[in-house]
């Protein structure tokens, strides 16, 4: 079939299986030509398709030599429908690794359940006896809970509403967004979806089932930003739950001292992927940072930004005085920010190439996909 990209707003509908293997691909060949480090070798990574989860899986086994288990909530092929780019992202990453002589296992269904977890750990002892190294890096619009109730996350505000600019992916015309105010129902769902209580059952249930080794390292990824998105985002209902997924590094680092195990944030940049894509605002600063950060010989991708983590960061346990690392130390640099605050309120539909690289966001939004590689060939009939 001749797979061609369907975009709807901030999703692409369609993936590409051969484009997605160009970014594994390219993904791994970043890391091979870095080379490896000291480091865990058995690690699992929750949320490990796409976006920040993929690129540490790859960091990982490729920086440190690491055997990985993967967890992702993907969709297959049906009919004429073609997988998610997870999906094919995972496939790919899978034959590549294998390849190269990696344990590699992946598991597709929902993280947030008991029996997903119960498989992973019957996993791990079975094959490894135990993880040393838990990445979480789940983003879900929803959660099933326990007793069945399912519960979604929202991108709103707290407190009052907040209006400001936005870049329209149907169009691209920079517009005005007023972002509503959260219910505290819809805050408290927030935090459940992505806050830090999933990430802590995890780390009971493998700490529990005795498959968690001693002094072993367990990660998970927030968001801070500039000023201008913290109404939507630090201060809003998603930084509610990154607040909360703060509390539980500090309260799983302290509750499992005994074991030596240390639970870290890690406060990534902001990057295109299917999860930022969605959120009102963050496109067009997106499209201005990275216009910012290219110029500046500052711009990393989320491979570039977990290589950094996992082969720099960690083993030098360079952290703040949260005790988080801070991927986005170069976004937040002075030089960065201050060019962004002066054309923030300048830019218009009219100026937005001038100001923003708005091409560049959405190349990386259709690659996200598996669209415009430019070595892959588009015209071809590929196995969906
Ligand atoms: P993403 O959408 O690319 O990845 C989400 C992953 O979660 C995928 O592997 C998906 O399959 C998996 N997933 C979703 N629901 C699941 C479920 N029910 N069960 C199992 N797996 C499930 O998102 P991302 O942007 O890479 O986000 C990962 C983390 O990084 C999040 O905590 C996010 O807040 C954080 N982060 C993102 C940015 C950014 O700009 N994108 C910046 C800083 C931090």
């Amino acid at each position: 079939m001749v797979v061609e990209p369907k975009v709807k707003g901030f999703i692409c509908t369609t993936a590409h299986p051969a484009g997605c293997e160009e970014s594994v691909r390219r993904q791994i060949a970043y890391c091979k030509e870095k080379g490896t480090v000291e480091g865990p070798k058995k690690v699992l990574v929750i949320g490990a398709s796409t976006g920040y989860g993929l690129a540490s899986r790859i960091a990982v086994t490729y920086g440190y030599g690491a055997d990985t288990i993967g967890v992702s909530f993907e969709k297959e092929a049906t009919g004429k429908r073609t997988a998610t780019a997870g999906w094919y992202n995972t496939a790919a990453f899978e034959k590549m690794a294998a390849q190269d002589g990696h344990y590699v296992k992946s598991f597709n269904g929902d993280g947030f359940s008991k029996e997903m977890k119960e498989q992973v750990i019957e996993t791990i002892r079975s094959d490894w006896g135990q993880t040393d190294m838990v990445v979480y890096s789940m983003a879900a619009p929803r959660r099933t809970l326990a007793d069945g109730t399912t519960v979604s996350s929202v991108l709103k505000t707290v407190g009052e509403a907040f209006t400001n600019k936005t870049i329209n992916l149907k169009n691209n015309e920079i517009t005005e967004v007023t972002v509503p105010v959260a219910t505290d129902e819809e805050v408290q769902n927030t935090v459940k979806v992505m806050g830090g209580e999933d990430w802590e059952d995890w780390i009971r249930a493998l700490a529990d089932a005795g498959v968690l080794a001693d002094n072993a390292v367990t990660l998970a990824y927030s968001y801070i930003g500039p000023v201008v998105t913290h109404p939507i985002y630090k201060d809003g209902s998603i930084g509610q739950a990154k607040k909360h997924l703060y509390n539980t590094s500090v309260k799983l680092t302290e509750e499992f001292a005994d074991r030596g195990l240390k639970a870290y944030i890690s406060v990534n940049k902001a990057l295109v992927t299917q999860s930022s894509a969605a959120i009102p605002i963050v496109p067009l600063y997106i499209s201005l940072v990275y216009q910012v950060m290219k110029k500046e010989g500052l711009h990393e991708g989320c491979i570039e930004q977990m290589y950094r983590l996992f082969t720099d960061k960690l083993p030098k346990k360079e952290v703040d005085e949260a005790g988080q690392f801070r991927l986005d130390d170069w976004e937040l640099k002075d030089s960065v920010q201050n060019q962004i605050a002066a054309v923030w309120d300048k830019v218009t539909t009219e100026n937005i190439k001038e100001y923003g690289d708005i091409d560049g966001f959405w190349e990386d939004f259709y690659q996200m996909f598996g669209f415009r590689y430019d070595n892959v060939d588009y015209s071809a009939d590929v196995e969906i």
